[in-house]
């Protein structure tokens, strides 16, 4: 009996799973939002649950499930389904897994560091002190403080949670396993992308081999042999060019470019900025949207120099994104989608730090700095792209793994071989995206690699400065939410598949 022709569910029909599910996500998002911001000790998840039960019900799934069987292939019934029967599977773990992640949380935001000199450190100020520390002995001291901590009280919580997150998902029984499962979700091929790392590790290999050796000892005094994840924080945050990236011009230079491209940066106040210090906020950034597209958060805590204009960069692209959807797209397209996308903008925003035309006219690094800069943005993107495609060689195979128990140790020679900075086991659990977000992020840099070759050809190479192009993203490609899948939006604005060969010319153009 096929599932379609059953009489509806209970009183939850698909339009009210959308409405209500808005309500839900809206009040999640702003709890995130105030305690990743630091504003409150703790995120208060399960109340949320509790008032929106029927969002997260095991009704709730089977609307979403009966949605997707009755689609047909390639319909866009199939395709809103797919987002929905996703964010269910999600929001299913989610529920049980909250009182879990309540305490990940309330333990990010008061866990200290004890350090062997006797200083205690913030641990979500860890990484901007280690990457401040002029000294390796210093950083190594840090790192080691850091990873005990590590290992003792937060890795049992993280290998718990993507435990139970594995089960759960692969309870559902919608494919044969939890890998199979995602494939199916998100319509992205784990193995496809995997095999198109593993080429990307192989290709860039030597390059990375003559570069990294020259860095690590001009800017570091060090070899490569001697390298920790630690160094590799002090590393990229490239000191030497702090005093071109002064603190406080960046918001106004970068506001500067987004107007000169014809948008308004804070797109008539629906996106508010939070990027001052605050104890208790994330070290990392983050894009919170509250509201789509009425409501957007930015959050920046700052670390100083360059990192902190690259970081702007890339959060006000996704802060853009959601903030000029289109207010009548359905919700699964607005909250919902392809990741890959709104990290696809975020990094065409990001990736102008590596523009010598971009460079030259809206920070104060000039004409005679700008092949350094450059030469230094190229050896961090390939680390990045390495670190990244390690990352999801190394997820797909947790996941394969009958016993995780032995993860950490593979967990620290696939990142230590494609890196060289020697990784801790601390982090085996810790260091890991959830659901594959190291997948968007992948397919997101190819996509803005093609995006921006788009843009040139319509407006030129300092497309960012033309007043036509700024419209042209906000209708074509924001507008849109995340309606299409990466690869979708790839053929239909650039016309090519998506692929890793523009990153590997961009990173040997850079490194030239
Ligand atoms: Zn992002």
């Amino acid at each position: 009996m096929s599932r379609a022709t059953r009489t509806p569910r209970g009183s939850l029909t698909l339009d009210r799973l959308r409405r209500d599910g808005e309500a839900f996500s809206i009040e999640i998002s702003r709890e995130y939002y105030l305690a990743h911001s630091g504003q409150k000790a703790s995120a208060d998840l399960q109340p949320i649950y509790a008032r929106h039960a029927d969002v997260t019900s095991a009704e709730a799934l089977g609307v979403a499930l009966d949605a997707f069987k009755a689609s047909a292939d390639g319909s866009e019934e199939r395709r809103g389904a797919r987002l929905l029967l996703d964010w269910q599977v999600d929001a299913q773990s989610g529920r049980e897994l909250a009182a879990l992640e309540e305490r990940e949380i309330a333990w990010e935001a008061s866990a200290v560091v004890s350090v062997a000199d006797g200083r205690q450190i913030e641990y979500e100020a860890v990484a901007i002190e280690i990457a401040n520390a002029a000294d390796a002995r210093e950083r190594h001291a840090i790192e080691a403080g850091r990873a005990t901590l590590v290992e003792k009280e937060l890795a049992s919580l993280r290998r718990e949670r993507f435990e139970r997150e594995r089960d759960i998902t692969v309870q559902l029984g919608l494919a044969g396993d939890y890998n199979k499962t995602w494939e199916l979700l998100s319509g992205i091929s784990l193995e496809g992308l995997s095999a198109e790392c593993e080429q990307f590790l192989k290709d860039t290999e030597s390059l990375w081999d003559e570069v990294l050796p020259r860095f690590a000892k001009r800017v570091l005094d060090m070899t490569p042999a001697e390298l920790t994840r630690a160094d590799a924080l002090a590393l990229f945050r490239a000191r030497e060019f702090d005093a071109y990236f002064p603190p406080a011009r960046m918001e106004e230079s970068i506001s500067k470019q987004v107007r000169d491209m014809g948008v308004d940066p804070l797109a008539h106040q629906r996106i508010r900025l939070d990027t001052g210090e605050r104890e208790g906020k994330r070290a990392r950034a983050f894009c919170s949207p509250v509201r789509i597209p009425e409501e957007v958060y930015l959050v920046l805590r700052p670390h100083g120099g360059q990192t902190d204009w690259t970081t702007f960069l890339h959060e006000l692209g996704h802060a853009l994104h959601f903030a000029y959807m289109r207010p009548d797209l359905p919700f699964e397209y607005r909250w919902l989608g392809d990741n890959s996308i709104t990290e696809a903008y975020a990094m065409l925003f990001d990736h102008r730090m590596e523009d010598a035309g971009w460079l030259k006219r809206y920070t104060e690094l000039g004409a005679s700095n700008i092949p350094t800069f450059r030469r230094s943005s190229g050896f961090e993107e390939l680390h990045f792209l390495r670190r990244y495609c390690a990352k999801l060689i190394y997820e797909v195979q947790l996941y394969n793994a009958a016993n995780w128990d032995a993860v950490p140790d593979m967990y620290v020679d696939i990142l230590t071989k494609a890196t060289t900075f020697r990784y801790s086991r601390a982090d085996a659990f810790v260091d890991v995206d959830a659901r594959f977000y190291a997948a968007r992020y992948l397919r997101a840099w190819q996509l803005q690699a093609l995006l921006n070759e788009t843009l040139t050809e319509r407006y030129d190479v300092d497309w960012w400065r033309n007043p036509r192009a700024g419209p042209w993203i906000c209708s074509a490609l924001f507008g849109e939410g995340q309606r299409e899948l990466a690869h979708e939006q790839a053929e239909r604005v650039a016309g090519k598949p998506l692929s890793f060969a523009p990153l590997v010319r961009a990173v040997e153009s850079m490194l030239a």
